[in-house]
Order: C-alpha cells, then structure tokens, then sequence
C-alpha cells in the first residue's frame, strides 16, 4: 500500500520530501557513520543540528533576541502545569476556556494557586470564540492563558485577546508555524510538536527572557524550572535528540516552501475548498461559527450518526485516513496542517461530494 491522505489531529502527516531525507540518513548522518538516533547530544553534529534548527526556527518566525528557545519534553500538558509553576508570581492567573485543552490546562493551573476563568465557550460546546476585546482581568493576574487553535472543535483566534497589559500565553500546538505571528505580543508561546511540526515528544517553547526566573512556586523539580533549560541551551539532560532533528528537517522545508506567509496563503487556500464545499452541501455542515473557524483543524457532521460512521468507514477504505472526530464530540474532523498537500483536500472534496450524491 503507498501513502494515504492522512487527516489525523496529531500525531499528524509530515512533508513526505522530511520522511525520505530522514530515510536516507537513517544509517549514516552526513558522513558520521550512526544514526542521529544514536548519537551523543554533546558531540559536535548533534550541537550542529539543534543550533540549525533553533536558527531556522528564529528565522521563520522572526524571534526578537530577549526571547529564549527551548526544546523540551513532557507534551504540552506538562506545561500546563510548568507555566503556573514558573510565571504565578502573584499566584493568580486568569485563563480563557475555549476547548478541552484550555480547560485542562486551566484546571491544572488551579492545583498551584487563584487561576480564574474569565470567559468560556463551553456553553454553545466550544464552537466559537468568546468577544475577548474587555475581559475582567485580575489587576495583579500573573498572566492570561489561552490556547490559540482549539484543536478538537476546530475554533481559532483572529484576534488576540485585550490582555490588559499582562503576559500572554499561548498554546499553540495545532497552529504552530501555519501563519506569520508577532512573537512580540507574547510572553510564552509553546506547543507539542506532533501536530505541524514534528514527531511526539518535542514541546517547543518560546520565552521572552524577563519571565525565566528562580523565583518559582516552592518545591518545582529542577526540571520543570524554564531557568534550567534555559541556562543550558535546552541541554540540561539528554534533550529528545531525534525529534528535534526531524523538526530541524521541517524548519528547513517551510523555509523551502516560502516562509510562514507562504504557508498562511497555502492553509487558507486548503481551507477555503473544503470550508466552501461544507457551506453549500445539503448532507454535510461544519460545527463552528464562520468567523472563528480554524484553518487547521476542520470537524462537521451529517447530523446522523450512522451516516457518519458509514462516511468514515467508506472514506478509510478509499484512502482518507483519520477522519472521525474526537470521541467527545463526534462527527468527523478532517486536520489539514502545512504537510497536507492541497490535493489531498481536493481529493477529500470530490470524495464527499460523490458520498453526498450517493446518500442523498
Ligand atoms: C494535542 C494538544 C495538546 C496535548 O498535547 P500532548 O503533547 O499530548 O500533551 C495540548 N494542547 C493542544 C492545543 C493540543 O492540540
């Protein structure tokens, strides 16, 4: 069998060009005769390659110099506890709940002190994006929290929030890298890399140097501390070497391919065929308000259960991978991140269009 269409939310498609790179230096990285796999992280190729990927990385984004790049581990959910660990000076933080993972991250943040729930969409199921234009943020709120592109309902900011004044921090796990951002608006920024970027267990995290401090919460590990990594160049210990070669490996193609404006145009290009096509269908309807609609994470419905199951099945079977929505809410969602080629979305279309004429 070749290589289906594969719309998993995460761990997700990656450019087929990094795969088969990846493929050829499996036995022998660039004349070194091991794997990157079985390299050590303090020999000179290794620092090599996390100092390209960092660079490449500063470069797409534009990173002013008083931030910092760190290359962890633990899934962005260990950060949901490292933030209030590190940044809850005050102890109090203010969160917006959008999605699932906003809120756990929110309740994490509740086991170390006052985070406060200042708005929330959990009432209409998370299908939009609340007005956050004049919040009631806490005068001495450490921080406000969000999560930028709500991977499970498929909502994303097109606007960022009126912080008020205070640091913001973004999740930004299913956006990472699929549109230009201003790094400067930002305190932390941080996502898993296993949905645009990379394999599962690379978090990257960016920092603006003020917020890396010893005064953290009592009793926080020396590895949960952003100062640890810091100091060391993500090198603390023994960093998820091969995962972030293989990230390096997608800096270098999105560099390739144009830069993050190039792949804004391409995403939203992607989106517009498929969002069009659910706009005009009298079988399929997508889940969220237009105007905050995600341009990465795309969920709709048939509005019967059995016919989404039948979809799905009979999708699997011609090639489109992935496609059942996220078990709490249903449905299908179809991820089309940067290594979604649009042919794929094209093929996807004509796939429910014929589903559609068939069902009718
Ligand atoms: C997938 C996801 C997470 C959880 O990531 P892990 O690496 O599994 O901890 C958190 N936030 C968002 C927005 C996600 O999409």
């Amino acid at each position: 069998m070749g290589r289906v269409y594969n719309f998993s939310a995460g761990p997700a498609v990656l450019p087929e060009e990094v795969l088969k790179e990846a493929a050829a230096e499996m036995l022998d990285y660039n004349g070194t005769g091991m794997s990157v796999m079985e390299m050590s992280h303090r020999s000179k190729a290794y620092q090599e390659i996390i100092d390209t990927a960092e660079a490449d990385l500063r470069e797409l984004m534009n990173i002013p110099d008083n931030y910092k790049v760190l290359f962890l581990q633990g899934g962005a959910s260990q950060q949901f506890a490292m933030i209030p660990m590190n940044l809850m000076k005050n102890k109090k933080a203010d969160y917006i709940v959008t999605g699932q993972w906003a809120k756990k991250a929110y309740q994490e943040a509740k086991l170390f002190g006052d985070a406060r729930a200042v708005a929330s969409s959990e009432d209409k199921t998370y299908s939009y994006i609340p007005d956050c234009s004049d919040l009631d943020i806490s005068e001495d709120a450490d921080y406000v929290y969000i999560c930028e592109n709500n991977t499970i309902y498929g909502t994303k900011y097109k606007t960022l929030p009126n912080t008020k004044g205070k640091t913001l921090v973004a999740d930004v796990s299913s956006c990472f890298l699929s549109e230009p951002v201003d790094v400067t608006k930002y305190g932390v920024i941080y996502g898993g890399v296993q949905k645009n970027i990379g394999p599962a267990g690379v978090v990257i995290v960016i920092i603006r140097e003020d917020l890396i401090t010893e005064d953290v919460l009592p009793g926080t590990p020396t590895m949960l501390r952003y100062k640890t990594h810091a100091d060391n160049g993500s090198m603390y210990n023994t960093p998820p070497a091969y995962g972030i070669y293989i990230c390096g490996k997608v800096f270098k193609w999105i560099k390739k391919m144009g830069g993050l404006q190039k792949m804004k145009e391409l995403n939203e290009k992607k989106a517009k065929i498929l969002y069009d096509y659910l706009d005009q269908s009298k079988l399929f309807k997508g889940t969220v308000v237009a105007k905050d609609r995600s341009l990465m994470n795309v969920p709709f419905v048939t509005g019967s259960e059995e016919l989404d199951a039948k979809f799905v099945k009979e999708a699997k079977a011609a090639g489109f991978e992935n496609l059942k929505g996220h078990r709490t809410v249903g449905g299908m969602r179809a991820s089309i991140y940067n290594a979604m080629p649009i042919e794929g979305v094209e093929a996807l279309v004509q796939f429910m269009k014929k589903f559609e004429e068939e069902n009718a």
